[in-house]
């Protein structure tokens, strides 16, 4: 008989032996760059606060003003009492932002992703997603009754294959990809995606939580195209907490209606909205600052003689979860904490290192890293 505590175990050690169990590392984060680890100072290169507004003072005293003045929680879902004004603004900021007429702020980009495609798609639909598209995604496929399938990664040609030979037998067809993709940063192809959607009747979803604030003069990879539902998270270049989507007025208004982790989960905190705001208006003033995260990440491609990087988000592929995980210990002993990435998150034999660019890193940040990378890969 498998009792729980048994079955827990025995799940675990089975982890364990494939290298593949996580821990937990307390972890302070004490500005923009530095972490405190184990007593130890470390150069973070794992955190997707690309801009540094995490920490930035106008933000900071945003949050404040709206926590001293409306409290810590929002007390319930917004359709009860948690429909604070901030919010509203917070989403007309956001849709003026995107360029779309209106949007929906969640609670997170997780329950944003859940929460969008299992309302619009269900049973006798067809949900087409790339391969490697955020877990988030894929909860959203799953917790609605469509049919899900998955095209080769960045592949329009595939999807068109797909589409061509699964699409008449549905009703409606949602395609959603990562704008930039969080384990490979680089960028899906949008146009040709969308031109496939539009030859097949099918609403494309693109999900920009690492475009937004550093792709395309912040605005996204989506930007410039006329892509029905544009997903974002508030908790990455933006500093703060929470998700949303942007699209046309009635689907906006149709998601505040039915989407299930929109209805029955409770508010956005007033100081996470806040914070937000001071962030987008910092986005939207200082293009200058937006334009570092990619510069950072291109002196390392360039430094390690990498492919150019397309976003702030760099892949050191190592193969094996355990080189991954040694080589990220290796890299924190010379004082930088760089994230180890193994399956289920990215592919077997894909492990690697998820180096990630913020404009708050210094250049010799970056040369430092360099350094200690090529040390540490060397035989
Ligand atoms: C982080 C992430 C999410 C989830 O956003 P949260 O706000 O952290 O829940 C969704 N999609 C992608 C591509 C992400 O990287």
């Amino acid at each position: 008989m498998d009792t729980l505590d048994a079955f827990a175990r025995r799940k675990l050690a089975a982890l364990e032996a494939a290298g593949l169990r996580r821990a937990l590392a307390p972890t302070a984060r004490l500005d923009g760059v530095h972490v405190l680890r184990g007593g130890q100072k470390l150069i973070s290169f794992s955190c997707n606060d690309y801009l540094g507004l995490a920490h930035d003072p106008r933000v900071l005293a945003a949050a404040h003003g709206a926590l001293d003045e409306h409290g810590a929680g929002a007390g319930a879902s917004r359709l009860v009492t948690g429909d604070h004004p901030l919010l509203s603004a917070l989403e007309r900021r956001l849709a003026a932002f995107k360029g779309a007429e209106a949007a929906c702020v969640f609670g997170s980009g997780y329950l944003t992703n859940a929460g969008v495609i299992a309302t619009l798609t269900g049973a006798n639909d067809l949900v087409l997603l790339d391969e490697l598209v955020h877990s988030s995604l894929l909860s959203g496929g799953k917790l609605s009754s469509a049919r899900v399938l998955t095209f080769r990664h960045n592949d329009a040609a595939h999807l068109r294959e797909l589409l061509s030979a699964h699409r008449g037998g549905a009703t409606r067809c949602l395609v959603a990809t990562d704008g930039v993709f969080s384990m490979d940063g680089d960028l899906a192809p949008v146009g040709d995606l969308l031109a496939a959607c539009r030859d097949h009747d099918a609403w494309l979803m693109v999900d920009d939580a690492h475009g937004v604030g550093v792709v395309n003069g912040g605005r996204g990879v989506a930007h410039g195209h006329a892509v029905p539902l544009r997903m974002g998270t508030l908790s990455k270049a933006l500093g703060s907490y929470g998700g949303y989507v942007c699209a046309s007025a009635p689907v906006i208004d149709y998601l505040k209606t039915r989407a299930r982790t929109f209805v029955y989960s409770t508010a956005l905190p007033p100081a996470s909205a806040a914070a937000a705001l001071a962030a987008l208006e910092i986005v939207e003033r200082e293009p200058e600052r937006v334009a570092q995260p990619l510069r950072k990440a291109r002196l390392f491609t360039g430094l390690m003689g990498m492919d150019e990087a397309q976003s702030s988000i760099v892949p050191v592929i190592v193969g094996e979860a355990r080189r991954a995980v040694e080589l990220s210990r290796a890299l924190e002993k010379r004082g930088y904490l760089v994230g180890a990435i193994r399956p289920p998150t990215v592919p077997l034999g894909a492990s690697r290192l998820r180096v990630t660019f913020s404009a708050a890193h210094d250049d010799a940040d970056v040369a430092g890293l360099a350094q200690a990378m090529r040390e540490a890969l060397a035989p």
